[in-house]
């Protein structure tokens, strides 16, 4: 991988990339500081693709761009990759704003919709069940509730989505870009390519420092995000190593294949610690958390690391190398099969 010689923008800075290519950054209140958000010019407007975190610095953004550099131009949509926070947060906030099309695709806006119409109460069931499944102890299990953070604190209500699928086009001024969807971070992620000219917007399935997180599918258990992952990364391969990728956060790289090569082999990696310790004994979400991690997790980092360790557990019963079985106290354990 190799990381392209263009300097990164301040926040809410709008960098010129391509001529029908822009590029800002927004700044996040977590560990991971930032998200990316890009701009198609097209000949009818300006495309914004991805919103920002419902937040004052988000709007604050906003109100800089429209006001600043944007102020002469139409816009005329938005594309939301995904339908996590940071991404999805002021997309409702934009539409209201330019009554244009906001697109995504159908399991996108499924889980937004659905996070977002549940109750406080609900929300705390949901994960109350995620984190008993998972062998959480009680104390832990309890302040964990206690600071899970409401999908709707973080996001506006939602604008009315046009949905899209994989091969939609969306032409620019200069290019042909098209869409393709994929499962792994989000169960079915946007990410856009122009063939022509080599570039490859990534959204969060291509980032060139961070492993995106394999995110927990609430809603069906069963859903083998990390094969879908191990899908895309084996596919992805073929942009190549001279593509331009523009992840949603950190910085623009090239070879992305390589890239794709090292986070293959990342899973692969982790597979192996969770087979090798299933030959002896079986185990839970919370023993592989120990597991596939080499850092302790704090609470903070707790639903990511829940996620992904689940996810890797499903996908080795989904190709048939281990099994589940609840107990008693609802904890699930795998082993061998
Ligand atoms: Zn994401």
């Amino acid at each position: 991988m190799e990381k392209l010689n263009i300097e990164i923008p301040n926040f809410g800075e709008l960098k010129q990339i391509e001529e029908d290519l822009y590029w800002t950054q927004f700044e996040l209140p977590f560990r991971l500081n930032h998200v990316n958000l890009f701009f198609l010019v097209t000949n009818d407007g300006w495309l914004i693709i991805d919103s920002g975190l419902k937040s004052d610095h988000s709007h604050e953004m906003w109100n800089n761009l429209l006001n600043g550099p944007l102020c002469m131009q139409k816009i005329c949509g938005l594309i939301i990759t995904h339908y996590h926070p940071d991404h999805m947060g002021m997309a409702g906030w934009l539409q209201k704003k330019f009554n244009v099309p906001a697109y995504t695709t159908e399991k996108e806006f499924f889980t937004a919709n659905k996070l977002l119409s549940m109750s406080e109460e609900e929300y705390s069931k949901l994960f109350n069940h995620v984190f008993q499944r998972a062998g959480m102890p009680l104390d832990q299990k309890n302040e964990m509730l206690k600071a899970t953070r409401l999908y709707k604190n973080r996001v506006y209500e939602l604008p009315k989505f046009e949905i899209i699928k994989k091969g939609k086009v969306f032409n620019s001024k200069n290019g042909k870009w098209i869409v393709r969807t994929d499962s792994g971070h989000s169960p079915e992620h946007i990410s856009m390519f122009d063939e022509k000219r080599k570039l490859y917007l990534a959204g969060d399935f291509l980032l060139p420092r961070i492993s995106p997180n394999i995110s927990d599918n609430f809603f069906d258990p069963k859903d083998d995000r990390l094969g879908g992952y191990l899908t895309y990364l084996n596919d992805i391969k073929k942009i190549g190593s001279e593509t331009l990728v523009f992840p949603c956060h950190d910085w623009p790289f090239k070879k992305g294949n390589e890239r794709a090569d090292n986070l293959i082999r990342h899973h692969e990696n982790r597979l192996n610690i969770l087979k090798n310790e299933m030959a002896e004994k079986k185990i839970n979400i919370m023993n592989s958390i120990d597991l596939i991690f080499d850092r302790k997790i704090g609470n903070e980092q707790m639903h990511f690391a829940i996620g992904e360790a689940r996810a890797h557990l499903i996908h080795l019963e989904s190709i048939g190398f281990a099994r589940s079985e609840t107990d008693l106290n609802e904890v699930v354990w795998y082993q061998k099969n």
